[in-house]
């Protein structure tokens, strides 16, 4: 539980400017849990909005990750379920927080050196493994297989009812350097696949999944099993303002809809709800298992800092004080 005794924690990032902006500045961290948004047209209007935690643009990627990630990546060597997801629209910055760059590493590579890490200091013999997906209108495809179908990967439930995606890959990794092989020939696959949809990386949903398992070493023998779900949402922009065709039309309510059941969903776990919408969408499908429970979550909610995004801004913010 958080300190405000939620399941899934709603922190906020603010990105810097980009050298190419106007720095006119309309978002700001007023307290360490206060983001105040302004309308630089009529600053009578500014409104506030309340996160577990809020990250201006100075903040780096290993305070996010030490503060918050790490806490919860540790809880998967108890035998639980942890998920970061980032939501923002496209440009807030939430590639940059989950996958970082060479210089400045986001999660996954710090959440796969830090299991690593764990794995060489203990004595139990981790089996540890990764699978990388995207969800694109509502169909999941394999990131560590060269897509040859349009058609998705099913789901689909075992005997104890529990949910997985049949044929999806799992990797077996034994260091970080052969993690990283994989993981970067995947982004070149969902590269690829973008470059040809016309920028669809921003329109799906990509999630690494590291399994984490091991025997118990005294008497019962009994297996244990941790998983981490990290997760590049597609953009949260509202697709139908600036694009239309059928197409797009049916992409864009195919990504609206699958985000706004995530965000049903967080909130009937944080209010403690009696009927969570799992079925409602694939994502939170798949994820069913691993959200809710004694399992910890949280979404980073990413926003641009200027006055061409407020819009966006007050769209974002909305959903994510929303689902808090
Ligand atoms: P998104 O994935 O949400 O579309 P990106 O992560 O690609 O957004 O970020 C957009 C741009 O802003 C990129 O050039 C990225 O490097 C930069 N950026 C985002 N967040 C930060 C940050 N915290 N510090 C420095 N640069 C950032
Ligand atoms: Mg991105």
């Amino acid at each position: 539980m958080t300190s405000s005794g939620n399941k899934i924690k709603v922190v906020c990032r603010v990105r810097p400017f980009l050298k190419t902006e106007k720095t006119d500045e309309s978002v700001g961290v007023e307290a360490n849990n206060v983001l105040r948004v302004t309308n630089p047209r009529d600053t009578t209007k500014d409104v506030k909005f309340n996160f577990d935690s809020c990250y201006g643009p100075v903040v780096g990627q290993d305070v996010i990750y030490n503060n918050d990630v790490r806490p919860l990546v540790e809880t998967i060597f108890t035998g639980l379920s942890a998920t970061v997801f980032c939501y923002g629209v496209t440009g807030a910055g939430k590639t940059h927080t989950i996958q970082g760059s060479g210089t400045e590493p986001g999660i996954i590579p710090r959440a796969m050196e830090h299991i690593f890490k764990h794995q060489e200091r203990d004595s139990f013999d981790y089996d540890i493994r990764v699978s990388y997906y995207e969800i694109y209108k509502e169909a999941v495809f394999d990131l560590f297989k060269q897509r040859d179908s349009v058609a998705g990967l099913p789901i689909r439930e075992d005997a104890n009812r529990k949910i997985f995606v049949a044929g999806l890959s799992e990797k077996k990794v034994t260091s970080y350097e052969q993690f990283d092989t994989l993981y970067q020939k995947a982004c070149g696959n969902r590269r690829t696949a973008s470059t040809k949809l016309n920028n669809h990386s921003s329109r799906s949903h990509a999630i690494l999944t590291v399994q984490v398992q091991w025997k118990d070493d005294i008497g019962s023998g009994k297996t244990w099993c941790g998983r981490l779900h990290l997760i590049d949402l597609a953009g949260s922009e509202d697709n139908r303002r600036t694009e239309n065709g059928k197409d797009r039309m049916a992409e864009s309510s195919a990504i609206n809809r699958s985000l706004f059941v995530l965000g049903q969903v967080v909130e009937a776990l944080n209010t403690g709800a009696s009927r969570i919408p799992y079925r409602d969408s694939k994502m939170t499908r798949i994820l069913q298992d691993s959200l809710g429970g004694d399992s910890l979550g949280m979404m980073i909610v990413n926003v641009s800092p200027g006055e061409a995004f407020l819009q966006d801004t007050h769209n974002t913010l909305n959903f994510a004080t929303k689902s808090r």
